[in-house]
């Protein structure tokens, strides 16, 4: 038995409801729309990290999430393609500045003596 923090009538562990004044007890907040509710690879901080990890491959999470609204899903969509788009063209031109650099410097590499 509890109490009811309303009318402190006495009423039952597992009412919800008090019987006595007909509020609604607060059983530690568990509504149907917490994030607890949502499965675990849709949570905002699993999608921002997979997003961070293996890029594009995690936009049908996005796309699958229910909470996702149509904007969001397009717009994130949109930014995470483009995102890409600048990393991988980032990396290309750094590998091509790295193969210049070896170049200058096999050209500059004295000639090994005999
Ligand atoms: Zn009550």
């Amino acid at each position: 038995m509890k109490r009811c923090p309303f009318c402190a009538e006495k009423i039952q562990d597992e009412a919800i409801k008090c019987k006595h004044c007909g509020e609604f007890i607060d059983t530690s907040g568990q509504s149907p729309f917490t994030e607890n509710d949502t499965k675990w690879y849709f949570r905002k901080s699993f999608i921002v990290f997979a997003i961070l990890t293996v890029g594009p491959l995690a936009l049908p999470l996005i796309w699958f999430r229910p909470e996702t609204t149509r904007a969001w899903k397009i717009g994130l969509t949109t930014g995470v393609l483009v995102l890409t788009w600048v990393v991988s063209v980032a990396t290309l031109d750094s590998l091509h500045l790295l193969r210049q650099y070896s170049r200058m410097f096999q050209g500059f590499l004295p000639v090994e003596p005999r």
